[in-house]
């Protein structure tokens, strides 16, 4: 359905994302609350925390996830060559031709054109994916009305975006058919910073409501930390994610004047007090370790690579099947499923390394979130929470973890959480300068 932009897309998960659970879509297992919260009142034990086993349906939602995602793979392979061999794209092109006249206006007509066809072809599986398949878990709060009212809305936005947007990089073909992916690659730095500072006022409002936090007990408690941490101004906001699912999850969005933590009212519902600072605390270590500025700066290389790729390989697909296409040149509009599949071939192809990064920096700010707040056994039990709401599997197989996990595996995280103590031994802790107030906890 996003196809259009996905690259925009998938920049704003990148820059808007650092988030704590695996996938924020996921949902929960409700019933399971009760059982860990009696973990948390037998305060005495407060030792190492195991890693509970996943349950069946943990297990079934994750392969039959596994399943989706190539799925999903071969159908855009599949729906990106048919506009392609059937000549359909260029028709399109033809169309807008007649109506647009002029070339910026024909780009953008063929872009809306494409777009609802796109998200026409697509709803089905989406429908599936989103909806019936969350609710059959039995895992999901969303309406219908409310389904429907969020697709249409990401349609809208992704024809508005793409209508604006798309002339650049065909701009950028036309002038200069060798260095376009260069120059195409270095202006997503700056767009992405941009939809980073918008995204969280403009967009993400127009899906849930944002407000401050209820519990003001709570937020005084967020707002210490944030001052150990060195946040200032730091503003933390709850949105009303129950209406959409049970599943848990906190994020650093924004950028400058819009940077804020977001805690789904799922998760301070489901979560004690020392389970949400420790989340918090993780939170903090995004914002103050600079992750989203980091995480622009690498993804925006793997999306020069990528560009870089479909540059040199269009031209192959070009020479051979120019005719079955009804078009010759990269800079012709209706080349746009083509760039797509190639893109969506490289970005598959260099997802491992993206994902890598991403652990990495998740897992400096677990470490951040351990030591800023020194309880080993909230954050365990946290992530126990996490990993029973969201359906999460605590130990995925190699090639899952390679290509689909942006976070370390639950378990990994439990057994760290288990295990890293310095300040017990007296030892050096990583972050501890960049702590306001350096005295330990009791
Ligand atoms: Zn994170």
């Amino acid at each position: 359905m996003m196809r259009v932009v996905a690259l925009v897309t998938i920049m704003i998960i990148f820059s808007s994302g650092c988030l704590l659970a695996e996938e924020p879509k996921l949902p929960a297992q409700s019933e399971s609350t009760g059982a860990i919260g009696t973990i948390g009142l037998e305060s005495e034990n407060r030792g190492p925390v195991e890693i509970p086993q996943p349950t069946e349906k943990a297990l079934s939602y994750y392969r039959s996830g596994n399943v989706l995602y190539l799925v999903d793979i071969f159908w855009g392979i599949l729906i990106s060559a048919l506009f392609l061999f059937t000549g359909f794209s260029a028709k399109i092109r033809n169309w807008a031709a007649g109506l647009g006249r002029k070339w910026f206006f024909i780009i953008g007509i063929y872009i809306v054109i494409f777009t609802i066809i796109n998200f026409l072809i697509d709803l089905p599986l989406d429908f599936y994916q989103s909806f019936v398949r969350e609710h059959s878990y039995g895992l999901s709060n969303q309406t219908f009305g409310k389904w429907f009212k969020d697709s249409t809305m990401s349609l809208l936005i992704t024809l508005v975006m793409g209508a604006l947007l798309a002339w650049i990089p065909y701009w950028l073909l036309k002038k200069s058919p060798r260095r376009w992916w260069l120059y195409a690659g270095i202006l997503v730095i700056p767009f992405t910073f941009v939809f980073s500072l918008i995204y969280p006022i403009w967009i993400s409002p127009l899906f849930n409501d944002f407000g401050p936090m209820h519990n003001k007990n709570l937020e005084a408690q967020i707002l210490a930390l944030a001052d150990r941490a060195g946040i200032d101004g730091g503003r933390v906001f709850e949105v009303n994610k129950s209406v959409d699912t049970k599943a848990v999850n906190a994020y650093v969005a924004g950028f400058m004047g819009t940077k804020r933590i977001v805690l789904w009212d799922t998760i301070i519902s489901k979560l004690d007090e020392n389970e949400l600072l420790f989340v918090m605390g993780h939170e903090m270590g995004h914002y103050v370790l600079r992750h989203v500025i980091a995480g622009v700066l690498f993804y925006s290389v793997l999306i020069l690579l990528a560009l870089y790729a479909a540059h040199k390989t269009a031209g192959i697909f070009l020479r051979k099947f120019s005719s079955r296409f009804g078009f010759d040149q990269l800079a012709d509009i209706a080349s746009l499923p083509l760039l797509i599949l190639l893109l969506n071939i490289f970005s598959f192809i260099t997802a491992p390394i993206g994902n890598t990064y991403s652990r990495f920096i998740e897992h400096q700010a677990d470490q951040f979130g351990l030591e800023i707040t020194q309880d080993n056994y909230a954050a365990a039990t946290a992530f126990v929470k996490l990993q029973a709401e969201n359906l999460s599997n605590p130990y995925p197989g190699f090639l899952y973890k390679l290509w689909r996990s942006s976070h370390p595996p639950i378990g990994e995280r439990i057994e760290y959480c288990n295990t890293y103590k310095p300040w017990e031994k007296g030892q050096e802790l990583r972050y501890e300068e960049m702590f306001r107030n350096p005295q330990r906890k009791p």
